[in-house]
């Protein structure tokens, strides 16, 4: 045996050049991963050419058919068959052009490569012609070109993607993952261009209709949903020509994954560390661990200060300086989190003026914002925190050693919080108890949170969670992605008993959740199941009967009892008191809430002494 790998032949083949035709099929590899890169080359193509109408039409996710028309300058009859061969752009003509890209495309070589593997129709008008171009490109060998009739602008149409390559159609998915995602790029793009008109057909039926607006809360209203852009507020800061404006979420609005930021670097949507790090480091102190703001955020840089041909789908961006735009996000997303801070607590019309000094701690008027699970604290220095950390941690050590009864050697048997002496609610927000020689302060949330969690879980574990009809369903809008995974995880949903209906192309109707959360609003709920599903695909498998992934189960069961809980600011009467009491006695316990925060902390009676010198 002359070699190991049975893909190495034994003789060199002589070298040849590839035609072009597989030329384009190897790049169309890179373009074309998935109906959703054939969009989005389409729509950004429509974009470049100055359009201010766009119209998308889909058939099966994509799969089958595409369609992108638009009313932008158009080409001529030559440009029309230009345009369909590779490394034919209008977009950059020297080396040099490349520092400074402003177009979407710049490559040439979309068309050809989308052309390679589909049946394609392109038909155009320049804006003052009176006639358009038609050509008919199969698996990239041209057909047809004729003269015909047709409005100002273009029309691409693909059809049978990837129908001559089927070690490719193979990898495509089903057509609502499909649609998801090119639903979910769709909204990205429609984000950052408020002034565009889109309208988007799925299956010959309308599915999104964006208007035009100069308002950009107005398309996030549209796009995402108006709650959504309800909660944003304004982001703007400028440092050395580089500029970040756009909207983040109050923390109290958090969600249990990232799907609710949208990136832009001029313009262009991206998933880049650099950005989001900064933007999620502001909230870190802010939101329950493991949870996330929602943000839709543009920075326009120079463009010599920004790679944006890293990756051919130019999802991915280098900065020349990435330490200064992390700065710069970070200013400006924390100077916008805390005029907001003050804004909720104080008027909402009120200036913004003295901001930082009305930040500081006011637990009454924490409790007056209502259901707000956020405290209004005053952002520590990191110094600070870090001491707050260790004391948070020693405390939740002795609790540990409280609840086993061996805080004075004693080996009785572990006490119930029932027994203890309730002295009542503090701030609405914690239960006060009085035990042998100590003060404790349960935090209402945290500890509902873990009752609902434990209970959740059990249920699952033993036979599936009992569900509870709606009086009448709620309707709920959700974006594609978490939308197509909540509708392939179906099955697994029900078992955790909730009952959906899909209705319209972003939109469930929910018939029933767990009988343990009734009486919760379902749309939260259903809405952070189905990012949780979308962001881990763990969590999709590990909710099927049977399944050993407790890990990721536990993050769905995490999430859903963080939304049930009892809330800090909820007055409780003294029965509602007595009955989470009752509820924590019957769980197995662990001192923190899912979320690793602590359930109760204990002040030992010797260091109240020793506050009063009588020690
Ligand atoms: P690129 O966008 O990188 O230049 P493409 O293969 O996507 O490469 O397109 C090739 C050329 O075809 C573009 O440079 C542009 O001149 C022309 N073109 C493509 N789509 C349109 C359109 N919708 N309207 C006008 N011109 C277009
Ligand atoms: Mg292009």
């Amino acid at each position: 045996m002359s070699s190991k790998n049975p893909q190495i032949r034994k003789r060199a083949a002589p070298i040849q050049r590839l035609s072009g035709a597989l030329i384009d099929q190897i790049a169309a590899g890179e373009v074309v991963e998935r109906p959703a890169s054939v969009v989005k080359e389409l729509v950004e193509n429509a974009l470049d050419a100055d359009s201010s109408r766009i119209r998308v039409d889909l058939r099966n996710g994509g799969r089958d058919w595409i369609a992108v028309a638009d009313d932008g300058w158009g080409m001529s009859p030559e440009d029309a068959r230009l345009c369909l061969e590779r490394h034919a752009t209008s977009k950059i003509a020297a080396v040099d052009d490349l520092a400074r890209i402003a177009t979407y495309g710049f490559r040439g070589e979309a068309l050809a490569a989308i052309a390679s593997v589909s049946r394609l129709r392109l038909r155009s008008r320049p804006r003052e012609a009176t006639e358009a171009t038609e050509i008919q490109v199969e698996a990239g060998v041209i057909r047809d070109q004729r003269t015909v009739g047709g409005p100002p602008g273009t029309r691409i149409e693909v059809a049978d993607l990837f129908s001559g390559v089927p070690a490719r159609r193979k990898f495509l998915k089903t057509a609502t993952t499909e649609w998801g995602h090119i639903s979910d790029w769709l909204a990205r793009a429609a984000l950052s261009l408020p002034s565009i008109h889109f309208d988007v057909q799925r299956d010959d039926r309308p599915a999104f209709s964006w208007p035009a607006t100069d308002d950009p809360l107005e398309r996030i209203a549209a796009v995402i949903s108006e709650a959504d852009a309800a909660a944003f507020t304004p982001v703007s800061r400028e440092a050395g020509g580089v500029t970040l404006e756009g909207f983040v979420s109050r923390p109290e609005r958090h969600r249990s994954t990232t799907a609710g930021i949208y990136l832009y670097v001029n313009r262009r949507p991206v998933r880049d560390r650099v950005l989001q790090h900064a933007l999620v480091e502001i909230y870190r102190d802010l939101l329950p661990r493991g949870r996330f703001p929602a943000a839709v955020l543009f920075l326009d840089i120079p463009p010599e200060q920004v790679d944006v041909n890293v990756h051919p789908a130019k999802w991915e961006v280098r900065f020349a300086d990435p330490r200064g735009i992390h700065e710069l996000v970070r200013h400006g997303v924390r100077d916008a989190v805390a005029a907001r801070r003050w804004l909720a607590v104080e008027e909402p019309s009120a200036a913004a003026g003295s901001a930082r000094s009305e930040s500081s701690a006011r637990p009454n008027q924490a409790r007056d914002a209502g259901s707000n699970d956020w405290v209004f604290a005053e952002a520590a220095d990191p110094a600070d925190r870090a001491g707050a950390q260790i004391a948070m941690d020693s405390a939740g050590f002795r609790f540990e050693a409280f609840r086993t009864g061996q805080a004075e050697g004693e080996t009785s048997a572990p006490v119930r919080f029932a027994d203890l002496r309730l002295l009542g609610q503090l701030l609405s927000t914690y239960l006060v108890l009085e035990t042998k020689d100590q003060l404790l302060l349960i935090d209402q949330h945290a500890g509902h949170e873990r009752v609902l969690f434990e209970r959740l879980r059990a249920e699952w574990l033993e036979r599936g969670i009992e569900s509870q009809g709606l009086l009448t369903p709620t309707t709920l809008r959700v974006e594609p992605v978490p939308l197509a995974a909540l509708i392939e995880c179906r099955e697994s949903v029900a078992r955790l008993g909730f009952d959906f209906e899909p209705f319209g192309d972003a939109t469930v109707a929910i018939r029933s959740i767990p009988a343990l959360l009734a009486g919760r609003d379902p749309g939260p709920l259903v809405h952070n199941l189905a990012e949780e599903l979308a962001a881990a695909g763990d969590a999709a498998d590990a909710l099927r009967a049977g399944s050993r992934n407790l890990d990721a189960a536990d993050r769905v069961f995490a999430s859903l009892a963080c939304h049930s809980a009892r809330r800090r600011g909820d007055v409780l009467s003294p029965e509602e008191q007595r009955a989470l009491l009752d509820a924590m006695d019957a769980i197995p316990w662990a001192p923190c809430c899912p979320h690793g925060r602590p359930v109760a902390v204990p002040f030992e009676l010797a260091e109240i002494e020793r506050r009063f010198s009588r020690r």
